[in-house]
């Protein structure tokens, strides 16, 4: 007894295959680009960084190189677009920034 698919099978299959590969690929991007549990501002690194969620909380006489308009969304290190209310930061491996969010590392991204 043969064991072959008949063809209309093998055909539905190839068609089914690669009508759910766009598919496939957008969940995996989908799935790379959440959120990702956000950095505590107690957190050692973070405290060294003086980071902070709210730019405009950032202490002057602390941080006298911090700008108003300095913030996250608008650092080279942030991962997300400008206006993402929270990213990757190249500083915080597996977690995520507030877009807000400022520390003393922050540095302007071209174009932002
Ligand atoms: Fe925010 Fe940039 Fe500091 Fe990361 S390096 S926490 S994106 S200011």
């Amino acid at each position: 007894m043969s064991k072959t698919l008949p063809r209309r099978t093998l055909i539905k299959a190839v068609l089914l295959g690669g009508a759910a590969l766009p598919l496939a690929s957008r969940l995996v991007q989908d799935a790379q680009a959440a959120a990702q549990p956000l950095v505590d501002p107690n957190d050692v690194l973070a405290k060294s960084l003086a980071y902070t969620t709210d730019t405009k909380k950032v202490v002057a006489k602390d941080n006298p190189t911090h700008k108003p308009e300095q913030h996250c969304g608008n650092c080279i290190q942030f991962q997300g677009k400008a206006a993402d209310k929270q990213g990757a930061c190249n500083l915080f491996p597996g977690k995520d920034v507030v877009g807000t969010g400022w520390c003393k590392v922050w540095a302007q991204k071209p174009g932002a």
